[in-house]
């Protein structure tokens, strides 16, 4: 008996030693990384964990891949395809068919606030070739006629896109992408991770230490972040006229988020919307969204939705979060007024 007891302790003794092993070893695992320009944009990948180095390859390939079917300029894209099809049936990737898909429920339940068709209308402000210009209102009326998402006709990956009308991911396509990445780590194995695709971030897990990944949440009025976010196994993403923009010879600013209802870009007295949840591509169409409505709006959409987070930053510099991520978010200083959104008012 006496052996027995002995024997155990040892046994026990030597699994605690393991454990403090295997612990320490989790504190020095790996890092790997990849920084590279795609869609549009900078976008870097960090894995942590043994099987990091493989996945972030992984992962920069497949980001490669996503960008050639939906880039707007490559001829050789789907979205380029779809955009020249004069009206005719062209049967698409599923994961260009599952971004329609939600692309264009999104539509429809943002009342048309987000519209993955107002591509003529962008085309015509110059942001895609950096050679801005202010179309007449009568320019833009013309082109209106040509954006519609409910004139869309997709079943299964089948789509029918009207002559004239063109599609443009880019308020949804880099959460979308995020989303496979998200998903493509996990399946290699990696369980800690941040991945930021041009401000878009979305985490996997902790940090490897288990403490919270640290988000900065950008100043719209000026250089570096006004605040930090702490979260797990969660996307967080901006929107804001603040980046993409161009100052008119009329002196007024231009951003590159438009307005379906006229084709002007948005100016409904936001200057940058955050959203956070688990899914990034409904966090780009949402901040994208908000956006557009504008605070009444955004709040009362968040009230009837509360499935997701939000700080609204007005034009006036006032910082507006949702109850639920108070505890979450820290002022990194400045003379900033805060205040909170509550389901009920
Ligand atoms: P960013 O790409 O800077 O992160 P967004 O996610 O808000 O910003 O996407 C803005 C892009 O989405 C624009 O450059 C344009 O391609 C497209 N876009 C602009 N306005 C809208 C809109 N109302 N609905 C859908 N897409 C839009
Ligand atoms: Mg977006």
């Amino acid at each position: 008996m006496r052996n027995k007891m002995i024997s155990l302790i040892v046994i026990l003794l030597f699994l605690g030693a393991c454990l403090a092993g295997a612990r320490k070893i989790k504190t020095d695992e790996s890092k790997a990384d990849a920084s590279f320009f795609a869609m549009s944009t900078y976008i870097s990948l960090t894995a942590y964990g043994k099987t990091g180095s493989q996945a972030i390859a992984a992962a920069q390939a497949r980001v490669e891949k996503l960008e050639k079917l939906w880039s707007t300029t490559d001829e050789e894209s789907e979205v380029f395809a779809l955009n020249h099809s004069n009206g005719v049936l062209l049967r698409v990737s599923s994961e260009t068919g599952e971004l329609l898909h939600f692309a264009l429920a999104m539509a429809q339940e943002t009342e048309g606030a987000f519209d993955p068709t107002i591509y003529p209308v962008l085309l015509s402000w110059g942001f895609t070739t950096g050679e801005n210009r202010i179309p007449t209102k009568d320019e833009l009326e013309r082109l209106l006629q040509k954006v519609g998402y409910d004139r869309v006709m997709i079943e299964g990956n089948d789509v029918t896109l009207p002559d004239g009308m063109q599609l443009d991911f880019g308020a949804v396509g880099k959460g979308y992408t995020g989303d496979i990445l998200v998903k493509l780590l996990k399946e290699e194995g990696v369980k800690s991770a941040l991945l930021d695709l041009g401000g878009n971030i979305q985490v996997i897990g902790t940090r490897p230490d288990g403490r919270n990944w640290r988000v900065g949440l950008r100043n719209p009025f000026g250089d570096g972040y006004l605040g930090v976010l702490e979260v797990h196994d969660l996307a967080v993403v901006t929107s804001g006229n603040y980046e993409r923009y161009f100052v008119g010879e009329d002196g007024n600013t231009y951003g590159h988020i438009i307005d379906p209802a006229d084709g002007y870009p948005a100016k409904n007295g936001l200057a940058s919307v955050t959203v956070l949840a688990k899914d990034g591509k409904y966090c780009d169409v949402l901040s994208t969204a908000l956006f557009v409505m504008g605070r009444e709006k955004a709040v009362d959409y968040w009230r009837q939705h509360r499935d997701f987070d939000m700080i609204l930053i007005t034009q006036e510099g006032e910082i507006c979060l949702t109850e639920g991520i108070k505890d979450q978010f820290s002022l990194s200083g400045g003379d900033w007024e805060v205040s909170f959104m509550e389901y009920d008012e």
